[in-house]
């Protein structure tokens, strides 16, 4: 790579390597191709630029390499937030050293104003935002964003940089502006528009709040795409609660009309089953959740399946509570032995932790 720029970190780190798959496979979600290399992995933007993390004599050795700035940035952000994420509880402190590109805003960043709100049984409020440039927010293979929410009725907002040690500077005015992780239901980057469905919980945090309150003008930013959409396969499981079901919901419209398989959704019992467009041959299945004390039906739908003998030409996608994942993501792997590629499994929320809480304890809140 010609002209590029160059920056690297060091640091002790003696047990680095029994977090080395959770690094590797959570910086893959982030929207970067990973390749193991002596010690570690290379991973690559599609965007441009590399990062390359190894563990050499009980240190951690981090390089990032990009032409553009931004790349150059984002990529240092990626893996500076990735790493202190995951391994939250061995406090550490990456320092980079090498080229500088100044503070930036986060080359992924959009902003969209809310255009319209449209209640969705049973417990959904659709947000179609408008919003430029959102052609890179279309790719079927990455499903999810990250939305920053402004102050209702802002009008200048102002938004996070990315700083030179990888870490983010809040807004001066505001401070720190909420953030939660939601689905893209729908997209239309050619008319600019997205569709957000946000499940009204009970327990509302800042994200479900801000979109009962929301109005036309509100703002917004979205970062990403982010996390896996379905891979071809001839046979698909499906698996999600309320706020799963966006996801299951648009894969079911992205696949070709001749996918086969099963999607189990869970809601609560006695709520309204939605309307979904399905012209494949996935079969839906509606389960019933007692309340939310109660363990998961999805648990043992997906484990009474009758699973094909054959998994190699299958694909299994789900999004549901911490508890549930944990479980099924165990089942997948341990007993039917499903290969990496052919499986995500997501937790998308916990019980009793906002986001905020499983932010400050970092990775152990959502290890397997
Ligand atoms: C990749 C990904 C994609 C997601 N896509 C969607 C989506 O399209 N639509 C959607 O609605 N959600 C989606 N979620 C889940 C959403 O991010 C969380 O539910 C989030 O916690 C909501 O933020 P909040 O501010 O309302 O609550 P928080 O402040 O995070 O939490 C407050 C309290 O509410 C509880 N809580 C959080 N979510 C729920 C819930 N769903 N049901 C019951 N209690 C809950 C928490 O345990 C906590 O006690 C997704 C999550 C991920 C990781």
């Amino acid at each position: 790579m010609t002209n590029s720029y160059f920056t690297q970190a060091e640091l002790d780190f003696p047990n680095a390597n029994d977090y080395l798959i959770r690094f590797m496979d959570s910086v893959e979600s982030h929207d970067m191709h990973v390749n193991t290399i002596d010690n570690g992995f290379r991973s690559t933007s599609r965007h441009g630029g590399e990062g390359c993390l190894t563990v050499e004599r009980s240190r951690l050795k981090l390089t990032v390499r990009a032409v553009d700035p931004d790349d150059f940035s984002r990529i240092r952000h990626t893996l500076t937030s990735l790493i202190t994420f995951i391994a939250r509880r061995e406090q550490l402190s990456i320092s980079w050293n090498g080229d500088s590109v100044g503070c930036r805003l986060p080359a992924d960043l959009r902003v969209l104003t809310v255009k319209s709100l449209t209640p969705m049984p049973p417990a959904y409020l659709r947000i179609r935002f408008q919003g430029e440039d959102l052609h890179s927010f279309a790719d079927t293979t990455q499903l999810h964003c990250r939305l920053l929410f402004q102050e209702h009725g802002t009008i200048n907002p102002e938004w996070p940089m990315l700083d030179e040690q990888g870490g983010i500077v809040w807004p001066r005015r505001q401070g720190r502006l909420a953030s939660r992780i939601y689905t893209i239901r729908n997209i239309s980057a050619d008319e600019g528009w997205i569709d957000i469905d946000f499940h009204i919980h009970k327990q509302a945090g800042p994200a479900t709040k801000w979109a009962q309150k929301a109005a036309a003008g509100d703002i917004c930013g979205i970062l990403g795409p982010a996390a896996f959409g379905p891979k071809p396969a001839n046979y698909y499981i499906l698996a999600g609660d309320e706020t799963g079901l966006p996801g299951i919901a648009r894969i079911l419209e992205i696949l070709p009309d001749s996918a086969t398989g099963v999607a189990f959704v869970e809601l609560d019992r006695d709520v309204q089953k939605p309307l979904l467009k399905n012209n494949t041959h996935i079969a839906i299945i509606w389960l019933s959740r007692k309340d939310m004390r109660s363990d998961s039906p999805l648990v043992n739908a997906v484990k009474n399946h009758a699973w094909p003998v054959e998994t190699d030409g299958l694909f299994y996608w789900g999004g549901y509570e911490y508890d549930t994942h944990k479980t099924i993501n165990r089942f997948l792997r341990q007993e039917i032995g499903l290969k990496k590629e052919n499986f995500v499994s997501f937790s998308y929320w916990r019980r009793h932790m906002s986001e905020d809480d499983i932010v400050e304890i970092g990775g152990d809140a959502i290890s397997d």
